[in-house]
């Protein structure tokens, strides 16, 4: 007997039937004798119908009632799966995050997982209930009602598995795994089987969003064992995020392409060049709470060098703002700023051991005559920033060019 935390996510829980579908599933691991905790997912479309809707009355709504607000597409989901399941035989009972007390702080929108008190699951539990929670939702100290980040859900079901030491944490989508690109994007990706927690991490964070990043970050931190699976079919094995010591020694060196259109760069013309410039530059974009992502300072002539930054889209007219008054005070000769730029990038633990992969990506790029504005690496992955126009095209050949599209050794 096991104790699994089942999440399924929007277009899981999309339809009546869906929902149906989803409650079999779940009795079927009763059935075999498992504790069953599932998180689940506003139906699709609801949180963005709901966010919609508060932009209609107020163009940029109060973060406490946006919450408020939003937090209510997952409470009509658990009360809907709870009664799908008991309409089974199978007994059940629904708690929103702040019934279990998902405690969290109070960054509205955005909050994150500090403490979950267990005791009421671990009771249901006991006592042969299937436990049904919200996802994306908590609650901070003063009982104001919280939300983690779109796509928040998975954090919620990985934070549980950890709290509860739970043998699995399953994570059902409309994918069957994690692949090596967006499979909506390159129908010839593939699924990995397994996927190191470095990659994972890094493909989140890059732009995957088959999986919440905090989600990622809980499962290594707790060692939660974590895996992908379809919510469509029956019987796959999904992608298992593992430990790199577990990982298929015939691995490929490359093991995924993210990409995303969530920056926007800056560049500041002109800049002295002298110690101290950067942090005049940086230092008020980060005293406006703006996180920098990649960095690009040029080699200086006669004495001016360029400076360039990017930062998240939504940050980008405010920093903009900001930069103006930088541009006026070290006297440079200007800025300028590009928001339709994409950040694509080539991720696996096996750049580590083998040299010529950015020069592979670069080659690639060039071929297609993409220019490549900006590049940062780390150990495990290379990002390039590009003309947003052509996304598409560089994911698609670099996945070529990384024979993504061939079955792995
Ligand atoms: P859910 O509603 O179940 O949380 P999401 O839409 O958040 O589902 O995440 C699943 C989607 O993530 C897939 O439909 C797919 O288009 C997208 N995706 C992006 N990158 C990848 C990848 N590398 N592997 C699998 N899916 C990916
Ligand atoms: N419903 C939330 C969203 O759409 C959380 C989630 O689905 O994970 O972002
Ligand atoms: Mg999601």
């Amino acid at each position: 007997m096991a104790l699994i935390v089942q999440k399924y996510g929007g277009t899981s829980v999309g339809s009546p039937e869906r929902i149906k579908h989803v409650a079999q599933r779940v009795a079927r691991f009763v059935a075999e004798g498992h504790k069953v905790v599932v998180v689940v997912s506003a139906m699709s479309g609801e949180t963005n119908r709901l966010l919609a809707l508060a932009r209609e009355v107020a163009p940029s709504p109060d973060p406490r009632e946006l919450d408020v607000m939003v937090s209510t597409g997952e409470q009509v989901t658990i009360a809907l799966v709870s009664m799908a399941l008991m309409q089974l035989g199978v007994k059940a009972r629904s708690y929103t995050g702040g019934q279990v007390r998902i405690l969290t702080d109070s960054a509205f929108t955005k909050a994150r997982i500090t403490n979950i008190d267990d005791a009421n699951i671990r009771g249901d539990l006991d006592a042969g209930f299937v436990v049904v929670v919200a996802g994306f939702q908590g609650v901070d100290e003063q009982g104001n009602i919280t939300t983690l980040g779109r796509g928040g859900s998975d954090t919620t079901g990985v934070a549980l598995a950890a709290a509860l030491a739970a043998d699995e944490c399953q994570i059902y989508t409309d994918v069957d795994g994690v692949y090596t690109t967006d499979p909506r994007i390159v129908p010839e990706a593939r699924r990995l089987r397994t996927v190191t927690f470095e990659e994972m991490l890094e493909m989140a964070s890059l732009g995957s969003k088959v999986l919440q990043i905090r989600s990622v970050e809980f499962a290594g931190k707790y060692k939660v064992r974590l895996r992908v699976l379809s919510s469509f079919e029956e019987g796959g094995e999904g992608t298992l995020i593992t430990f790199e010591e577990d990982a298929n020694m015939e691995k490929a060196v490359i093991s995924g392409i993210a990409f995303n259109r969530d920056e926007a760069k800056i560049t500041l013309l002109g800049v002295p060049d002298r110690p101290g410039i950067a942090y005049q530059i940086l230092g008020p974009i980060g005293d406006a709470n703006i996180d920098v992502d990649m960095i690009v300072q040029n080699v200086s002539h006669d004495g001016l060098t360029d400076f360039s930054f990017t930062v998240h889209r939504n940050d980008y007219q405010k920093a903009m703002q900001i930069l103006k008054s930088v541009d006026a005070h070290i006297k440079s000769r200007g800025v300028v700023g590009d928001d339709k730029i994409a950040k694509v990038s080539v991720v696996g633990v096996g750049m580590r051991s083998h040299a010529g992969i950015a020069s592979t990506a670069f080659r690639t790029l060039a071929e297609e005559g993409i220019n490549i504005q900006m590049i940062s690496t780390s150990e495990i992955k290379i990002s390039i920033v590009i003309d947003e126009k052509y996304m598409e095209l560089a994911v698609r050949v670099l996945h070529r060019s990384f024979q993504l599209d061939q079955p792995s050794a």
